[in-house]
């Protein structure tokens, strides 16, 4: 084979398009993370088909998870801008307030929070889980508003500190804009490129849907491979709204990095094509009461997910957006034989909050005893015990 043709068949994951390259960009992670398989999970649910988990719960930070990913992307920009105070909200137990918190002391940046009390009553000064931690890493300040104030509340104490002479980056809820959403996008090519590596095609990609960074960029990311669908696990908000409000963004980000990759968006006919509106797929069914109010399904999940696989998911995203991909499974939604990768987005200090609403460990659901033997030698007897066959 000659040195030309051996390139030519390198073909790289990357379509020039969606090329993140050249953006600006912090490193909270140096290092990707795993893309490992699910095999206790996969055989308590049949085998039928192969679970696989993507581990954005071990991206860096404290604790990690997906707003790490983004605020790559984010907090270079503020960085970039000059900035010397950040501006962020979230629920009473945000993830992504824990993170950009942490993000900001890493950079020697201020950072006051505004947290939404998405449901009355659950906001406590003294709480525990990533309010605690709010505390321990030191916000500058944390104000506390009703549903749907918090956008107005970060424009008013933006304008205050600007008053004082501050530097302010206001960062929006979840980091969900263009360059949040750009770095799922970057995720789903490293998915791609491990999956190739491991020589496994990804057919299905479930994650959860919250403010929707995640999931526009995993849709736009894996837009360019027609074989591999992403499904949003709607956390919040019902399916026709957040499908909306998923395709919006996701077609935003595309615009976004074909400007930054020196294409017009506008004079480029394929631009629409590339991000069908069918491939943005939301289900909704496992919200169930409410924004972060526990379910069934999901204390099920965040029971299997830690006795089968030594994993801990959270109540309010991964747990119930585990409790879609076990559902499915078990519906027969995804094809005999088929690779689905569960997208871990993080979040496990919030369980040392809502660990009253868990079930108890007695009272926890079980799955089906495995065939596994019932107890492992010591291993100063193994080598007597081996011979043996019962
Ligand atoms: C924020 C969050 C999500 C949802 O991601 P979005 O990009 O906001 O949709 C999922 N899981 C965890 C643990 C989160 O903190």
């Amino acid at each position: 084979m000659s040195p030309a043709s051996s390139t030519t068949t390198t073909k790289s994951v990357v379509t020039p398009k969606l090329d993140i390259s050249k953006l600006d960009r912090r490193i909270y992670t140096p290092h990707d993370t795993p893309l490992e398989a699910m095999p206790q999970l996969s055989k308590a649910l049949g085998n039928k088909v192969n679970l696989f988990i993507k581990r954005d719960d071990m991206l860096g930070l404290t604790g990690g998870g997906n707003k790490t990913r983004k605020l790559e992307f984010v907090l270079a920009e503020a960085i970039q801008e000059g900035a010397d105070t950040i501006v962020t909200c979230g629920a009473v137990q945000s993830n992504h307030c824990r993170l950009t918190l942490s993000a900001c002391n890493k950079e020697g940046l201020d950072c006051c929070l505004v947290l939404e009390e998405r449901v009355e009553g659950s906001y406590h000064p003294n709480a525990g889980g990533n309010h605690y931690l709010f505390r321990l890493l030191g916000a500058k300040s944390i104000t506390k508003v009703g549903l749907g104030e918090a956008p107005k509340a970060v424009e008013a104490l933006a304008e205050e500190l600007r008053k004082q002479g501050k530097k302010v980056y206001c960062v929006p809820g979840g980091a969900s804009n263009e360059l949040g959403a750009t770095a799922y996008v970057g995720c789903a090519q490293e998915i791609q490129k491990q999956a190739a590596a491991q020589d496994i095609h990804v057919n299905t990609v479930v994650c959860a849907s919250g403010s929707g960074g995640t999931h526009a960029g995993m849709s736009l990311g894996f837009s360019s491979d027609p074989n591999t669908n992403v499904i949003g696990i709607s956390t919040r908000h019902p399916k026709d709204h957040q499908t909306e409000h998923i395709y919006g963004l996701a077609q935003k980000t595309y615009s976004f990095l074909l400007k930054k990759n020196g294409m017009d968006a506008s004079s480029s006919s394929s631009s629409t094509a590339t991000l069908p509106h069918d491939a943005v797929v939301v289900l909704d069914d496992y919200v169930g009461p409410g924004y972060s109010l526990p379910t069934a399904g999901m204390e099920e999940a965040v029971t299997m997910f830690a006795r089968l696989e030594g994993i801990l998911l959270d109540p309010v995203y991964t747990g119930k957006a585990a409790a879609g991909l076990i559902d499915l499974v078990r519906q027969g939604a995804f094809p005999e034989g088929s690779n689905v990768v569960f997208l871990h987005t993080g979040g496990a200090p919030s369980l040392y909050h809502y660990q009253p609403i868990m079930p108890s460990m007695e009272d926890a659901v079980l799955p089906p005893p495995s065939d596994a033997p019932a107890n492992k030698r010591r291993s100063d007897s193994t080598s007597m015990e081996e011979k043996k066959t019962d």
